[in-house]
């Protein structure tokens, strides 16, 4: 059996569990397996039978009083006696932060190799897996030993896919033993970002800036373009850095993974740490005055000059 671990926030699923559960789903035909998957606590309950439309066929709620919000050591106790119940030979999960995060502890609580950040698993003994290293500058090539198969899928390293006739789904109550030390890590606080309008991961259309932007003012133009176009304003770290923008707002390695359908990287070099974050867009659109800009030449779309000119001319284009 398959058992994919779906994550959520609150009730609101993260849509790279879908990307995990479509390579589980490959990997249950290529084993002839069954698929199932795991949500951890009560908010988890309305996500559950919609995942019929990728393939599962059972859902396990974990549910507990103390699983209401994230606590990753909680979490992997009950996954791991979840996997005691059930027997699966592959576990999987999204390759975000906190599927990363529960998947490592799950794997050092049963002491078990992680293969993190799959873009693609052969099955067999050993499984052949290719994951992302150095945030997206190498493609390794591995081996993982040991079973069950503990795996993460790299977040967009491949689409979502429904099928066209989805099985009965049995979902089924699971609740696991918990102690105040699975605690130690949960959260206490939240505080939300402060912004207005659609936000930076679900936006289809994000303009970002990056030094050559040169100025927290020189974002207004940024803004009315995102406006537009309906869409979010991001930045790269220097931008950041110089206070320019939030943190929130960061793309890349150490910022967010964004997957726009048009992202345009306005005086943003293209640093590898930075081009981890914006290469799942469907397009790019570079606008830079260095025609060897890395952005620039990656790209599917360049425009050569200053960002201060060509940002106004597209607004006013826009506007009439
Ligand atoms: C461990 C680590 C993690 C990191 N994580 C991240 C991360 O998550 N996100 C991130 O962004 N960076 C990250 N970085 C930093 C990264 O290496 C780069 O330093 C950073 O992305 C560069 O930002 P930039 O492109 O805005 O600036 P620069 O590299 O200085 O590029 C500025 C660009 O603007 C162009 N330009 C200048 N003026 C104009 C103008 N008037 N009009 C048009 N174009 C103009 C220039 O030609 C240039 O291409 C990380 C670095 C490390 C070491």
């Amino acid at each position: 059996m398959i058992l994919t671990f779906i994550e959520h926030d609150r009730g609101k699923l993260n849509e790279s569990s879908l990307e995990a559960l479509t390579l589980a789903r490959r990997l249950a035909d290529d084993m002839a397996s069954r698929l199932e998957v795991a949500l951890i606590g009560a908010e988890a309950r309305a996500l559950a039978e919609p995942l019929a439309a990728y393939g599962a066929v059972r859902a396990h709620l974990v549910e507990h009083a103390w699983l209401d919000d994230y606590a990753p050591d909680a979490w992997a106790a009950s996954l791991a006696q979840l996997m005691a119940a059930t027997s699966p030979d592959v576990v999987v999960a999204a390759g975000s932060e906190r599927g990363n995060e529960v998947m490592a502890r799950l794997a050092a609580r049963l002491d078990l190799p992680l293969a993190s950040n799959c873009t693609e698993v052969a099955t067999g003994q050993p499984f052949r897996v290719t994951r992302v290293r150095w945030g997206g500058s190498l493609l390794e090539e591995a081996h993982l030993k040991g079973s069950p198969a503990l795996l993460t899928v790299a977040e967009h390293a491949l689409a979502a896919e429904s099928i066209s006739k989805p099985p009965e789904i049995d979902v089924r109550p699971f609740v696991p033993t918990l102690t105040e030390e699975d605690m130690r890590v949960r959260v206490v606080r939240r505080v939300e970002p402060e912004r207005e309008g659609v936000s930076l991961t679900d936006a289809r259309v994000v303009v970002a800036g990056g030094r050559g932007v040169g100025s927290a003012e020189g974002f207004a133009a940024l803004e009315e373009l995102a406006g537009l176009l309906g869409g979010a304003v991001a930045a790269s770290r220097v931008a950041t850095n110089n206070g320019w923008r939030p943190h929130a707002d960061q793309v890349g390695q150490t910022g967010a993974r964004v997957a726009p359908d048009l992202y345009i990287a306005c005086g943003i070099s293209g640093a590898i740490q930075h081009w981890v974050g914006c290469k799942a867009a469907k397009h790019i659109l570079a606008i830079n005055t260095d025609p060897e800009a890395p952005m620039v030449t990656k790209a599917d779309y360049a425009i050569i000059g200053d960002l201060h000119e060509v940002l106004p001319a597209i607004i006013q284009k826009l506007k009439s």
